[in-house]
């Protein structure tokens, strides 16, 4: 899949620095990406987005500083500032894209305020879907943070074909803080979502047995409503001679005649089928009920000798059996690596505990501002006091 992605304030601007990286250094290169901000400082931080691809908005209000914690403020300036980053993304090229993917911390203000605001003018725009990545705060932020969250996404799912969803405190370690856990973090996630946006577009390197194309999952995203990602990796399946960083976890030059191991029909079902139990029951990047899931999408990554059919057909069987919907897509491609990778898209799954609890601190802390506005009111309602004037 060809995507344009732009990320949007902080955490956004970064990851898709991280995927602009990561795609230089796969095969195929299928990945294009701007930053937008309001924050120049955050905008100068950045490695691998040129620097005629870093947007600065808001500079007659915030003068470059960020617009804090303010998502409103982020949703105002973007709003007014939208011809501008409308023209950097068209002028980057669209023609030859499959979707657009906006990614942002919903928790702050720039990304949390703005991606609502450019989903809802690039879905008024193109004919592509748009996709959003939203990071949700972990709650040792403070109920800003999620207060900031739950606004957010009430309104972006409404305006993005479908919204993916990372949960950081369902992903920082016990006893680490959000901020120190940022790059693992933002690992786990360009790991994932970098297997599945590159879906159709890494099979130069041999012919899958099953290959899925961009179609198979834009239409599993077609529901909208917010999904959900379950990844698991395999030990190395073949000896490699020349390691080399890449998504999988290191790309690796693949002979044939090196496999450590040569598995039967058999051996290699069983492993796709375990893999994809693996990515499907253990930590999802939204942790949720996932037999509430509408659709689903399997897909398994990796040398082009360990792509199995009955494997995957028999996964994507086994994943039908566990979800709420009969719509399961699926299917492989092969690259460069010394390991299998599955990755099950739950999409647009019904129930997740921590978008209920978000919900529910938002309508707490609407309420408790109410209440402290009213107290305010009435301390000084005693006209007994004269003012100094009228
Ligand atoms: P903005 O610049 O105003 O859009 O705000 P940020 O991007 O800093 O968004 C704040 C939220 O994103 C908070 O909940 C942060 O914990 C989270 N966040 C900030 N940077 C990162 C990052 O690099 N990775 C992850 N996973 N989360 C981040």
């Amino acid at each position: 899949m060809r995507v344009f992605f732009i990320g949007f304030g902080q955490a956004g601007g970064k990851i898709v620095d991280m995927f602009i990286e990561q795609d230089k250094k796969a095969p195929v290169r299928s990945f294009r990406g701007i930053a937008v901000n309001t924050a120049r400082t955050d905008l100068m931080g950045l490695r691998n987005i040129e620097l005629k691809d870093r947007i600065l908005i808001g500079q007659t209000v915030v003068k470059g500083h960020g617009v804090g914690t303010d998502n409103v403020t982020g949703a105002k300036i973007t709003a007014d500032e939208i011809d501008s980053i409308i023209n950097t993304i068209d002028s980057r090229g669209t023609h030859d894209i499959d979707a657009f993917v906006v990614i942002a911390g919903l928790g702050g203000g720039t990304g949390s305020g703005g991606t609502p605001v450019l989903c809802r003018h690039l879905k008024r725009i193109y004919r592509e879907p748009v996709y959003a990545v939203g990071i949700l705060p972990a709650p040792e932020e403070g109920r800003l943070y999620s207060y900031n969250a739950a606004r957010s996404l009430s309104t972006l799912v409404n305006e993005a074909d479908n919204t993916f969803i990372f949960d950081n405190s369902a992903w920082k370690n016990e006893g680490e803080s959000v901020r120190m856990a940022y790059e693992r973090l933002n690992d786990e996630i360009v790991r994932r979502f970098g297997v599945l946006f590159r879906a159709g577009e890494v099979g130069k390197t041999g012919v899958g047995e099953m290959v899925v194309d961009s179609s198979e999952i834009i239409n599993t995203l077609r529901g909208g409503g917010v999904s959900s990602i379950g990844y698991a990796i395999s030990e190395k399946v073949t000896k490699s001679a020349k390691q080399k960083k890449g998504f999988l976890g290191g790309f690796s030059v693949k002979k044939k005649d090196n496999a450590e191991e040569v598995l039967t029909g058999e051996d290699k079902s069983a492993k796709i089928i375990g893999l994809v139990r693996r990515a499907m029951l253990g930590r999802l990047t939204l942790p949720c009920d996932y037999t509430t899931a509408e659709r689903a999408l399997v897909l398994i990554a990796g040398p082009s000798d360990e792509m199995d059919r009955k494997g995957v057909e028999k996964s994507k069987s086994w994943v039908e059996e566990n979800i709420a919907g009969v719509e399961v897509r699926g299917g492989d491609y092969p690259l460069e690596s010394s390991k299998i990778a599955a990755v099950v898209v739950l999409a647009s799954i019904g129930d997740a505990p921590r978008i209920r609890e978000l919900l529910e601190i938002a309508k707490e802390t609407k309420e408790d501002v109410i209440r402290s506005k009213e107290r305010r009111v009435t301390m000084f309602d005693d006209d007994s006091v004269d003012p100094l004037f009228e």
